[in-house]
């Protein structure tokens, strides 16, 4: 099946395209799991962040797919997300419905007036994905992010804003986004609703870059153009194949050089080996 890149991963893609063909590879089985020797995740942050997502739109009253039983956090994500508290469910919970609570009283309003939609699947010929608020009337959608670090300048952090405007190519007729920052310490600092504008012309112009970006993703190009740009992101982006990429390309640690007996003033300046 041809692969289509999620709108939460195209940011990752534009540091490395080697991962975007790793990715593909996977989808499109050209190459199975075991032979990437994948690093997992850690999913505490993850987790932590659906439980937040789900007291907040239940809460809320949002409209989800299906039954919202059905998109409770499961015991697992309890048990994750509580990692980041200790261990202690109880007060990883409380500082959940503090989150839910300090976001809920900043929410922007439907343009529409009836409910939000929650975590409705997307999908066009190049993309995936699903949108935690998205108005009824497809204009309008919204994102949560819970969040150690809160964006200091007001501004939507860059990976985020690649995100929402990948959920534009997916709903053109969508004009405007939210995001909306919270604290994962303690739910009580909050940056936000920041908007987009889809019809700027910094927005309009950077819509058109990234669709022809993505269409370069899951063409014929992408296998020959592909290198892997190891870099800082590979952690910090959570990169799945930095297990082997970085095993099989940084060496080993080797020889280090006395560089104090070098730098002697007797004989010849010369590096040893230790
Ligand atoms: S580990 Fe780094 S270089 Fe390798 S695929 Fe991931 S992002 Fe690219």
């Amino acid at each position: 099946m041809a692969w289509k890149p999620r709108a939460s991963q195209v940011a990752s893609y534009m540091l490395c395209l080697w991962r975007a063909c790793n990715d593909r590879m996977r989808a499109e089985g050209l190459a199975g799991d075991a032979e990437f020797s994948l690093a997992d995740d850690d999913p505490m942050f993850a987790d932590f962040g659906t439980i937040c997502h789900y007291q907040l739109q239940d809460g809320m009253r949002c409209i989800f797919p299906g039954k919202p039983e059905d998109f409770a956090p499961t015991a697992a994500e309890r048990f994750n997300g509580a990692r980041l508290f200790g261990g202690d469910i109880d007060r990883m919970e409380a500082v959940a419905r503090t989150a839910a609570e300090t976001v809920s009283r900043q929410m922007p309003a439907t343009p529409d007036g009836l409910p939000w939609l929650s975590e409705y699947p997307m999908e066009n010929e190049l993309l995936t994905g699903h949108l935690d608020f998205w108005s009824q009337d497809d204009t309008v959608g919204g994102d949560l992010k819970t969040t150690k670090r809160l964006p200091r300048d007001a501004k939507i952090k860059p990976a985020h804003l690649v995100q929402f405007t990948c959920y534009k190519i997916l709903r053109p007729r969508m004009q405007r986004f939210f995001a909306v920052y919270v604290d994962s310490d303690h739910g009580t600092k909050l940056v936000g609703p920041l908007w987009v504008d889809f019809n700027s012309p910094g927005m309009v112009f950077f819509r058109e870059q990234l669709e022809g970006f993505v269409r370069l993703l899951v063409s014929d190009l992408l296998p020959q153009i592909a290198y892997p740009a190891l870099g800082e992101h590979c952690s910090q982006m959570w990169c799945p194949y930095r297990r082997g990429c970085h095993d099989k390309i940084i060496p080993p640690a080797g020889p280090s050089y006395d560089v104090v007996q070098a730098l002697r003033p007797l004989g010849r300046l010369k590096l040893t080996p230790l």
